[in-house]
Protein backbone atom coordinates (compact mmCIF):
# COMPACT_ATOMS: atom_id res chain seq x y z
CA UNK A 1 0.00 0.00 0.00
CA UNK A 2 1.80 3.22 -0.75
CA UNK A 3 1.76 5.91 1.69
CA UNK A 4 -0.74 8.22 -0.31
CA UNK A 5 -3.56 5.35 0.32
CA UNK A 6 -2.73 4.65 3.92
CA UNK A 7 -2.71 8.62 4.76
CA UNK A 8 -6.43 8.31 2.72
CA UNK A 9 -7.55 5.79 4.67
CA UNK A 10 -6.59 6.98 8.29
CA UNK A 11 -8.01 9.84 7.20
CA UNK A 12 -11.32 8.36 6.24
CA UNK A 13 -10.84 6.10 9.76
CA UNK A 14 -10.65 9.27 11.54
CA UNK A 15 -13.67 10.93 10.42
CA UNK A 16 -15.65 7.97 10.76
CA UNK A 17 -14.56 7.37 14.43
CA UNK A 18 -15.53 11.32 15.10
CA UNK A 19 -19.13 10.71 13.02
CA UNK A 20 -19.47 6.97 15.44
CA UNK A 21 -18.51 9.67 18.40
CA UNK A 22 -21.21 11.77 17.78
CA UNK A 23 -23.72 9.39 16.91
CA UNK A 24 -22.68 8.07 20.01
CA UNK A 25 -23.68 10.83 22.36
CA UNK A 26 -26.67 11.81 20.05
CA UNK A 27 -28.08 8.41 20.96
CA UNK A 28 -27.25 9.22 24.43
CA UNK A 29 -29.42 12.20 25.26
CA UNK A 30 -32.64 10.95 22.83
CA UNK A 31 -32.25 7.53 24.53
CA UNK A 32 -32.51 9.36 27.51
CA UNK A 33 -35.09 11.58 26.63
CA UNK A 34 -37.20 9.06 24.77
CA UNK A 35 -36.96 6.68 27.50
CA UNK A 36 -37.71 10.06 30.10
CA UNK A 37 -40.98 9.82 27.75
CA UNK A 38 -41.94 6.25 27.58
CA UNK A 39 -41.52 6.50 31.75
CA UNK A 40 -43.71 9.51 32.01
CA UNK A 41 -46.52 7.88 29.62
CA UNK A 42 -46.47 4.41 31.44
CA UNK A 43 -46.32 6.33 34.96
CA UNK A 44 -43.22 5.04 36.12
CA UNK A 45 -41.63 6.24 39.15
CA UNK A 46 -38.79 8.69 38.81
CA UNK A 47 -36.17 7.08 40.64
CA UNK A 48 -37.17 3.78 38.28
CA UNK A 49 -36.87 6.16 34.78
CA UNK A 50 -33.68 7.30 36.34
CA UNK A 51 -32.09 3.87 36.56
CA UNK A 52 -34.18 2.30 33.53
CA UNK A 53 -31.94 5.90 31.67
CA UNK A 54 -28.73 5.59 33.22
CA UNK A 55 -27.92 2.49 32.08
CA UNK A 56 -28.03 3.12 28.49
CA UNK A 57 -26.99 6.71 28.54
CA UNK A 58 -23.68 5.46 30.38
CA UNK A 59 -23.34 2.72 27.75
CA UNK A 60 -23.67 5.47 25.14
CA UNK A 61 -20.81 7.86 26.64
CA UNK A 62 -18.91 4.95 27.11
CA UNK A 63 -19.34 4.08 23.38
CA UNK A 64 -18.14 8.06 22.50
CA UNK A 65 -15.55 7.85 24.55
CA UNK A 66 -14.48 4.87 22.94
CA UNK A 67 -14.53 6.19 19.25
CA UNK A 68 -12.94 9.88 21.31
CA UNK A 69 -9.65 8.14 21.81
CA UNK A 70 -9.77 5.67 18.80
CA UNK A 71 -9.76 9.11 17.02
CA UNK A 72 -7.13 10.32 19.09
CA UNK A 73 -4.74 7.51 18.49
CA UNK A 74 -5.11 7.33 15.02
CA UNK A 75 -4.71 10.90 14.90
CA UNK A 76 -1.07 10.53 16.40
CA UNK A 77 -0.61 7.51 13.87
CA UNK A 78 -1.15 10.02 11.03
CA UNK A 79 1.21 12.04 12.63
CA UNK A 80 4.07 9.34 12.81
CA UNK A 81 3.48 8.66 9.55
CA UNK A 82 3.96 12.22 8.55
CA UNK A 83 7.39 12.23 10.87
CA UNK A 84 8.72 9.24 9.46
CA UNK A 85 8.73 10.31 5.65
CA UNK A 86 9.68 13.59 5.70
CA UNK A 87 9.95 15.73 2.27
CA UNK A 88 13.06 17.20 1.09
CA UNK A 89 12.78 21.11 1.45
CA UNK A 90 14.23 21.66 -2.09
CA UNK A 91 12.45 18.95 -4.46
CA UNK A 92 9.35 17.68 -1.90
CA UNK A 93 10.20 14.31 -2.66
CA UNK A 94 9.24 11.70 0.28
CA UNK A 95 12.89 11.11 1.71
CA UNK A 96 12.80 7.22 2.70
CA UNK A 97 13.86 6.11 5.98
CA UNK A 98 17.35 6.00 7.22
CA UNK A 99 19.58 8.66 8.53
CA UNK A 100 20.25 10.85 5.30
CA UNK A 101 22.53 13.78 4.81
CA UNK A 102 21.64 14.80 1.48
CA UNK A 103 18.06 14.47 -0.14
CA UNK A 104 19.10 10.95 -2.40
CA UNK A 105 16.95 12.57 -5.05
CA UNK A 106 18.23 16.37 -5.82
CA UNK A 107 21.31 15.98 -3.19
CA UNK A 108 19.97 19.20 -1.47
CA UNK A 109 21.44 19.31 2.47
CA UNK A 110 18.76 17.82 5.08
CA UNK A 111 20.65 18.42 7.73
CA UNK A 112 20.64 22.02 9.02
CA UNK A 113 17.68 22.48 6.90
CA UNK A 114 15.33 20.36 8.79
CA UNK A 115 16.95 20.83 12.38
CA UNK A 116 17.50 24.19 12.79
ZN1 LIG B 1 15.36 16.77 -2.87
Amino acid sequence: MSKEAKVALLQQKISQASTNRWIAYITAFVLTALIGFISGFLGFTEDFALIVGVVPFVVCIAIGSYYWIQKDQLMKELERMAIDYPKCPKCRKEIPKGDFMYCPFCSASLKGNSES
